[in-house]
């Protein structure tokens, strides 16, 4: 689970980690206040989207105006003016994709006056089973890119948990970022105080991008972005109700209610497939043949005709989607149930792409007699490169 960063920053400040103030913002009449509180001379006005690159985002509408998402101010009127121009409105950034994400909350902060810019995150390494910690001095950057063309520039290590983060640690960070004397002793307390918010609330991903110096000669995480493992939330009541699920897929939330392993891709193919292996032999082949998947689906082992049926309607009300597949390889999972879970859903919400149907094993001849019988407009396919040709061409044939 995503926060946003105003979230991530009020956590690491619970444990003491340096983060400037700052208030969140839900309308346009709280921004006077807000700003007044902070005091100024400098805010810093920024939307709160979990998608990074908000910085050199752009709004869509034009009375946003031309600048980002991430916005200095150096007067109350400036605040007020840049929070009227990008509540409510649409920011595209590299991570959004083309469609941009509504913003719905600004954080303001007081601003910082930057003497230079690091990166630093911390993650889960399954190879390890530690958590790794990875600095830069190339910060405020695209990561990736820093990592493809100066790869010398990223330092990496890892905390063993018997230990917890030692002094060696801390003077590996301040080598990497050329920090001596009270940045390095900083440096190496922050690197605790993150560590342990890391451990104790079950985060998958921390990264501060940039953590800076200040002018004054302190070290503060002016950004941050944390995910949370999904698996540990339950022991993290708090956290769990920073959720914000307009920032996530509305399918994929409809499907977790069924307990469906969904996920929205952005072909144009639907996909109904139970077990994730075959999900993934059933995308790749229909990329073979020409065509992109519109989402990934297991409908698992034990799935009901209830579960079957609502993700069969999940799938027909993605727009995108101008064809379905449904590949099934009944063992556990039995083909009839299949069968009466799609006819149930296209019976209330009807059914107006071409629909190819592969089905084998257990009880296969039962399914195939409910779909034929049904008179649904279904056509049949023997085998999965079959299924996946008739798809391809019905999608193609329509366009
Ligand atoms: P991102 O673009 O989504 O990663 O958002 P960031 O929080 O990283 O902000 C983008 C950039 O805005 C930062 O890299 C800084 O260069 C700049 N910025 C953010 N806060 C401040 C601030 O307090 N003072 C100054 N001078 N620049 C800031
Ligand atoms: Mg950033």
């Amino acid at each position: 689970m995503n926060i946003h960063e105003y979230q991530a920053k009020a956590i690491l400040k619970e444990f003491g980690a340096p983060v400037s103030r700052g208030v969140a913002v839900f309308k346009v009449e709280e921004a006077e206040a807000a700003a007044k509180e902070l005091g100024g001379p400098l805010w810093v006005v920024k939307s709160q989207i979990h998608a990074g690159g908000r910085g050199k985002g752009k709004f869509k509408e034009a009375a946003a105006g031309e600048k980002g998402g991430v916005r200095l101010s150096k007067s109350i009127d400036e605040v007020k003016t840049n929070v009227q121009q990008m509540l409510g409105n649409t920011l595209v950034t590299i991570q959004t994709g083309p469609a941009g994400k509504q913003v719905n909350r600004l954080y303001i902060e007081e601003g910082s006056d930057i003497e230079k810019e690091f990166y630093l995150s911390a993650l889960v390494d399954r190879e390890t089973s530690r958590v790794s910690f990875v600095v830069s001095t190339e910060g405020g950057m695209d990561i990736e890119t820093v990592a493809h063309d100066t790869p010398e520039k990223i330092k990496t290590f890892s905390i063993d948990p018997a230990t917890g983060v030692m002094p060696h640690h801390g003077r590996t960070v301040a080598k990497a970022l050329g920090l001596s004397g009270d940045l390095a002793r900083q440096a190496d307390k922050l690197l605790g105080q993150l560590y342990t918010a890391f451990v104790s609330t079950d985060m998958a991903m921390l990264e501060i991008n940039p953590l800076i110096i200040t002018k004054q000669g302190q070290l503060k995480c002016l950004d941050a972005k944390v995910s949370f493992d999904d698996n540990a939330l339950y022991r993290h009541p708090d956290i769990a109700a920073l959720r914000d699920v307009t920032e996530e897929d509305a399918k994929e939330i409809e499907a977790s209610k069924y307990d469906l392993n969904y996920v929205t891709l952005d072909g144009s193919i639907g996909c109904m497939v139970n077990g994730a292996g075959l999900a993934m032999a059933t995308m790749d082949i229909i990329k073979l043949y020409g065509e992109a998947p519109a989402n990934f689906l297991d409908v698992g082992g034990s799935a009901t005709k209830d579960k079957v049926s609502a993700a069969f309607k999940i799938i027909t009300a993605d727009p995108n989607v101008k064809g379905i597949l449904v590949n099934i390889f009944g063992g556990i999972m039995k083909c009839d149930v299949i069968a009466e879970g799609v006819i149930a859903a296209v019976r209330e919400v009807g059914l107006k792409v071409p629909l190819v149907v592969r089905l084998e094993g257990t009880n296969v001849e039962l399914g195939k007699k409910i779909i034929g019988e049904s008179k649904l407009n279904v056509i049949p396919a023997n085998d999965l490169d079959d299924a996946a040709q008739k798809i391809v061409k019905a999608v193609k044939g329509a366009a």
